[in-house]
C-alpha cells in the first residue's frame, strides 16, 4: 500500500524501478562464535595474502596484515589508477582569488566518533594522524540545526536544545501537520509505543514499516525517509530495520516498553554488537594506546581531516609503498578468483588493460581478502561447471545505489542558515524536486577551516555547499547526468530551494554508479547464507570486509578490515559466518566506558 502511494507521489519522468527484493530464507541462528576455542591456522601459513580492492577497507585491511603478520607477503589490487575509492578530497582554485582554495569531498566528509566510530579513531591514533583532526562540537550550529525541506520551505527539526522552545513550530509548519494528521491517533500510537511496543513480527521488516506499526505512518513517510536518503540514498520501504536501525530493532526484542529502553541506554547498559565487542575486548586485553586522544574525540558531534578525508588513505597508501612485504598492483583488475588445482590456495587472474595489455598468469595466494562490492565479487567466483552460475550467488543480491555529488563555492558569505544541512523526504512533490535531490550539506558549517586562508582571506567567507542527488530514485536509469548537466541540475535546486541565484566561482560534479551498498530486508540472512557459501566452496581461504556486509560508513569499514584481519588464523571465519545472524546481540562491554 506504502509502495502505491509513492508511486503516484513521483510521477517521474525518468523510469524508476523498485530494486529486486532478495528472497528472505528461513531464520536460523548462527552458532555462536567463541573467540579463541576454533581451530585454528599457524601465522607461519599465513603467508602470501591478496587485498582486492583499494578502497579504505582495502588499505586498512592491508596496514593491519603488515602490522600482525609482518613476515607475510601482501597483494593489493586495484581496478583503477588510484587508491582511495570512495574516499576523494579534491582542492580546486578559486578564480580571481590570488590562488586561494577550496576543498571538496566527492565521497566522506565527517565520522562519527561514538560505536563503531572507536575503531577510526584508534586508527588515526596508529597512523599519527591526530594534529590532522578537526572536531565540531555537539554545540556548534550545524549540530545543532538540521533542516528537513517540506513542502516548500526548510523546516528546522525541534532537538534536544530547542524541543521546548518548538512550539510554535509544530503549530505552524505544515510538515508536522502532515506528518501527524490526527493528533488523537498520534498519540494513541505515542503511548502504545511508549508503554507497550510491539517486538519484530518477522525476521526482519523494512524501516517504514516498523516506524509505521510503532507511530503511524506520516513520521516515517516525512521523517525516516529523509533520514535514509541523507545516509543510505535508500528507499525506507525497502531497506532493513534490523541491518541498519540494529539497535532499535534489538531493544525493542529485549524490553517491553520504550521507557525501560530509554532507561538501559542512559544507563549505558544497552550493549554493542559482537564485533565491536571483539574490537573492544582485544584493546582492553592489549592496551587502547593513546586513550587520552580516544577520550577527547568522543564527545565532539563530528570530525573530520584538515586535509580531507583522503588524508587517511594517503597515510595509509604511503606506509604501504614504504613496505617492502607490499606489492601494490594498480590498474589491475581482478577478473576471476578461483582454487589451485591442488586446492590449497586460491588464484587470482586480472583482467589485461591498458596499461598491463599482455595477459597474465593467475598468482596464487594462501588468503584472498575482498573488499570489492559483494555483487563484483560474486561475478569474479564462476562456477567450474557454468561460467555464467557464481560459486557465491547470495552476495549478488546485495544492491547498490548511485549518487552523484555536485560541489559548489560562492563568493557570498552566509547564503545558507548555520547548520548541517537539509533533507528531502520521499514525500516531497515533483514540481519542487525534478532533479530526484536527496539533501544539501552545508559544508561551510559542517566541516569549518578546511579550505586555504592563508592566501586569501574571502575563502574563508564564502558559502560552500554539496547537492547529493539520486539514490534509489535513480534505479533503473540507464544514463546518469554528466558533469555540467550536474552543475545545472543543482544550481537549479539551490535556486527553488534556497533562493541563491549567484553564479558558483568554483564547481565539481562527480557520479559515483553503484556506491552506496542497499541493505534490504533479509540482508542478514543474505550474510548468513554467503558466509555459508564462502565455506563450503573455498574452505574460507576466501574472505570477505567492506561496505556491502556489515555497515556502510568510513568506521565500520575500519572496524570490519581490523576484524577480518584479527580472524585470519581462525579456520571458521570468514568475515561473514562469524557476524551474520548476529548483529542484533547487543551486550555490555565492561571497561570501555567513555572511550565507545
Ligand atoms: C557520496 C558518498 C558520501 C559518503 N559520505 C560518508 C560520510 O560522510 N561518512 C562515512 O562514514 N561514510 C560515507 N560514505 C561511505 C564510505 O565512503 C564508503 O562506505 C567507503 O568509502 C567504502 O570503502 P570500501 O573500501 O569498502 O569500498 P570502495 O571505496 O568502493 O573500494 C573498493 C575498491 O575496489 C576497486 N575495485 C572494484 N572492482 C575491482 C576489481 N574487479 N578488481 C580490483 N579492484 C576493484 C574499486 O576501484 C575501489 O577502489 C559515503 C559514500 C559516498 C559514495
Amino acid at each position: 500500500m506504502q509502495r502505491a502511494r509513492h508511486a503516484a507521489v513521483f510521477e517521474a519522468p525518468v523510469v524508476v524501478r523498485a530494486y529486486a527484493r532478495p528472497f528472505v530464507v528461513a531464520y536460523r541462528r548462527w552458532p555462536l562464535y567463541v573467540h579463541g576455542r576454533l581451530a585454528s591456522t599457524s601465522s607461519s601459513e599465513i603467508q602470501n595474502v591478496a587485498v582486492l580492492g583499494g578502497g579504505i577497507t582495502g588499505l586498512t585491511t592491508a596496514y593491519y596484515l603488515t602490522r600482525s603478520y609482518p613476515h607475510a607477503k601482501v597483494t593489493v589490487y586495484e581496478a583503477s589508477g588510484r587508491l582511495g575509492g570512495w574516499v576523494r578530497s579534491r582542492r580546486l582554485e578559486i578564480p580571481e582569488s590570488d590562488g586561494a582554495q577550496v576543498l571538496f569531498e566527492e565521497g566522506p566528509r565527517t565520522l562519527r566518533p561514538r560505536g563503531n566510530g572507536v575503531a577510526v579513531r584508534g586508527l588515526i591514533s596508529q597512523l599519527d594522524l591526530k594534529s590532522e583532526i578537526l572536531a565540531l562540537p555537539k554545540s556548534a550550529p550545524a549540530a545543532q540545526n538540521r533542516f528537513i525541506y517540506y513542502p516548500d520551505h526548510l523546516v528546522l527539526l525541534p532537538t534536544g536544545a530547542t524541543l521546548a522552545n518548538s512550539g510554535g513550530t509544530f503549530r505552524t509548519e505544515k510538515l508536522f501537520h502532515d506528518a501527524f494528521p490526527s493528533v488523537l491517533r498520534f498519540a494513541w500510537h505515542m503511548a502504545r509505543f511508549t508503554f507497550s511496543w510491539q517486538p519484530p513480527r518477522a525476521d526482519d521488516e523494512s524501516i517504514g514499516d516498523f516506524i509505521t506499526r510503532h507511530v503511524g505512518p506520516g513520521p516515517a513517510d516525512h521523517f525516516a525517509s529523509a533520514v535514509a536518503h541523507g545516509i543510505w540514498a535508500g528507499d525506507i520501504w525497502q531497506l532493513s530495520m534490523k541491518s541498519l536501525f540494529t539497535r532499535p530493532w534489538a531493544l525493542t526484542k529485549r524490553y517491553k516498553n520504550a521507557l525501560q529502553a530509554a532507561s538501559a541506554m542512559q544507563e549505558g547498559k544497552a550493549g554493542h554488537g559482537p564485533v565491536l565487542r571483539e574490537y573492544v575486548g582485544k584493546h582492553l586485553q592489549q592496551g587502547w594506546g593513546d586513550r587520552d586522544f580516544l577520550n577527547e574525540l568522543r564527545p565532539a558531534s563530528v570530525f573530520y581531516f584538515k586535509g580531507g578525508m583522503e588524508t587517511l588513505t594517503k597515510r595509509l597508501e604511503e606506509l604501504l609503498r614504504a613496505n617492502l612485504k607490499v606489492e601494490i598492483r594498480t590498474g589491475a583488475p581482478v577478473e576471476q578468483i578461483s582454487k589451485t588445482e591442488d586446492r590449497s590456495a586460491l588464484q587470482v587472474t586480472v583482467k589485461s588493460s591498458e596499461s598491463q595489455p599482455q595477459p597474465q598468469s593467475p598468482q596464487a595466494f594462501s588468503r584472498v581478502i575482498s573488499t570489492l562490492p559483494a555483487l563484483t565479487l560474486s561475478s569474479l567466483c564462476p562456477s567450474p561447471s557454468s561460467s555464467t552460475t557464481s560459486l557465491l550467488p547470495a552476495l549478488a543480491s546485495i544492491p547498490s545505489a548511485t549518487v552523484m555529488t555536485i560541489n559548489l563555492y560562492f563568493r557570498t558569505p552566509n547564503l545558507v542558515p548555520p547548520g548541517f544541512g537539509y533533507l528531502l523526504p520521499q514525500t516531497i512533490s515533483l514540481e519542487q524536486n525534478p532533479e530526484r535531490a536527496l539533501g544539501v550539506v552545508f559544508d561551510s558549517f559542517a566541516s569549518p577551516g578546511l579550505d586555504d586562508t592563508t592566501r586569501a582571506q574571502h575563502a574563508a567567507f564564502g558559502t560552500k555547499l554539496t547537492v547529493m542527488l539520486g539514490g534509489h530514485w535513480w534505479q533503473g536509469l540507464k544514463g546518469v547526468p554528466n558533469e555540467e548537466e550536474g552543475v545545472d541540475m543543482a544550481r537549479g535546486i539551490l535556486k527553488r530551494h534556497l533562493g541563491i541565484e549567484e553564479e558558483p566561482a568554483v564547481a565539481n560534479a562527480r557520479a559515483h554508479r553503484d556506491c552506496i551498498p542497499q541493505y534490504l530486508v533479509g540482508h542478514d540472512d543474505q550474510l548468513v547464507e554467503a558466509g555459508k557459501q564462502l565455506k563450503a566452496e573455498f574452505g574460507n581461504m576466501l574472505r570477505v570486509a567492506g561496505s556491502s556486509y556489515l555497515g556502510v560508513g568510513v568506521a565500520d569499514c575500519v572496524l570490519n578490515a581490523w576484524a577480518v584481519v584479527e580472524g585470519l588464523r581462525e579456520d571458521d571465519r570468514n568475515g561473514l559466518s562469524e557476524w551474520a545472524g548476529r548483529r542484533d546481540e547487543l551486550e555490555v562491554v565492561e571497561g570501555a566506558e567513555g572511550v565507545i
